[in-house]
């Protein structure tokens, strides 16, 4: 009988990654943390203009999208105020 969970052991430093990632963005954002409504695994978002670097490349920042009136329904469902439609779609495709 096969007593392991895993089929390798990799699998066990699962949390260890998840926790860095969050300790990570828990320093990230403590300077502005009155800004900020919202903290997901891999973003934030604020209220407020920020000062931080962002940039287009792997391991940094990435500006999605800013001066946007956004209403946050709940976790995964936040619409543009302007064209209550998904703020991803309303930036991909224009506001209107
Ligand atoms: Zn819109």
């Amino acid at each position: 009988m096969n007593e392991q969970y895993y089929t390798t052991n990799y699998a066990r430093i699962g949390p260890f990654i998840t926790s860095f990632g969050r300790k990570m963005m828990a320093e990230l954002v403590l300077p502005f943390k009155e800004s900020v409504i919202r903290i997901q695994t891999d973003s934030f978002t604020c209220l407020n203009d920020i000062k931080c670097d962002v940039s287009k490349d792997i391991g940094k920042l990435k500006l999605e999208y800013e001066n946007k009136n956004i209403i946050v329904n709940h976790l995964n469902k936040i619409n543009c105020s302007d064209c209550n439609r998904n703020i991803k779609e309303c930036i991909k495709n224009g506001c209107n």
